[in-house]
């Protein structure tokens, strides 16, 4: 259904004021190069839950937002269903990204606080002529009951709807335009722990009723082990292994994914010891060369650290390790 390949991210970082003086007096400043996601291939087949997973900063929601069509592509294309969402242009990309919706974070911060509920989840419904100004009011109570929030909800302002409940109206906003896929970024991260077991719930009843596919981005593996069905993990733009969540969640292999699984608190955590990943995450502005997990991994070698591992497919599983094809590190 999604198909990505090669796709890349690279942000400059614009010189400051010193910075360009001391250019201008002949120093050898240059701008700053990011690659925020680099070469990332996978795919997401229909019905399917993929969880993103990685430390802050690897490049998760840099590529969230890149699916969505939020964000411009640097290289490489991402093609849903027959379109190719990276060609802005193109009226089979526009309609590509209606069935492509994202559901942010902060629900305070993507609602409109001047909005009505109504108007909130129906303006876009009745812009893409998924209804009509004069049936708006019954499609958004529809919509409404489909998130479990009252209809009679719908004349209030997004101030006056707990943190959970504006999640679900998000949610609400999102459906309304009738997607296909939705790219969960963090969604559940800033509610309480007991709401957001409500709105993983409710995922996967949205999952199971209206035959939805997810990109689901968190750095919670608890929840991603939960809900997904295979699992991408990044570490510094690079996507380091992809897996089946039972597989990976059973033995990671990529030292990266088990150190992260390592030290992350799991359902069975009262029989583990947890270890922390050794080391600071690198700047992505001036990252190791070769695999840039080499500084923090306990088994690097010489090859490690000149030389980039690609991505080895075995099965359903795919790793960029050195280690993975038989040689040396
Ligand atoms: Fe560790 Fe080398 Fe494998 Fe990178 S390529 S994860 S540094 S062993």
């Amino acid at each position: 259904m999604l198909e990505l390949r090669g796709v890349s991210r690279v942000f400059e970082k614009r010189l400051d004021t010193v910075e360009k003086l001391a250019r201008l007096l002949g120093a050898p400043v240059a701008e700053a190069r990011v690659n925020a996601v680099d070469d990332a291939s996978f795919d997401v087949a229909r019905g399917e839950v993929v969880g993103l997973v990685g430390e802050s900063g690897c490049g998760k929601s840099t590529l969230g937002r890149m699916v969505a069509g939020l964000l411009p592509v640097t290289r490489g294309t991402i093609r849903f269903e027959d379109a190719d969402v990276t060609d802005a242009a193109s009226p089979a990309a526009r309609a590509a990204r209606l069935k492509l919706q994202m559901i942010f974070q902060d629900p305070m911060s993507s609602l409109n606080p001047r909005m009505r509920v109504e108007e909130i989840v129906g303006e876009a419904a009745v812009h893409h002529r998924l209804t009509t100004r004069a049936e708006m009011t019954d499609y958004v109570a529809a919509t409404l009951a489909k998130v479990g929030l009252d209809p009679a909800y719908a004349q209030r302002y997004p101030h006056q709807f707990s943190g959970g409940q504006r999640q679900r109206i998000g949610i609400a906003r999102a459906l309304a335009v009738q997607p296909d896929f939705l790219i969960c970024d963090e969604s559940i991260a800033a509610l309480d722990v007991s709401i957001q077991a409500q709105v993983i719930n409710l995922f996967q009843d949205l999952r199971r009723d209206l035959d939805l596919t997810y990109l689901f981005i968190s750095h919670d593996l608890g929840v991603i082990e939960h809900i997904a069905d295979r699992v991408v993990v990044m570490y510094l733009g690079r996507v380091v292994e992809i897996a089946p969540a039972e597989a990976l969640f059973d033995g990671p292999r990529h030292p990266y994914a088990q150190a992260l699984l390592d030290q992350a608190p799991r359902l069975d955590a009262g029989r583990r010891v947890f270890h922390p990943i050794k080391g600071e995450i690198p700047s992505p502005l001036n990252p190791p060369p070769g695999c840039h997990f080499h500084p923090r991994c306990p088994l690097a070698g010489p090859r490690c650290r000149r030389e980039a591992p690609a991505l080895r497919h075995d099965g359903p599983r795919a790793v960029a390790c050195h280690l993975e094809d038989g040689g040396t590190a």
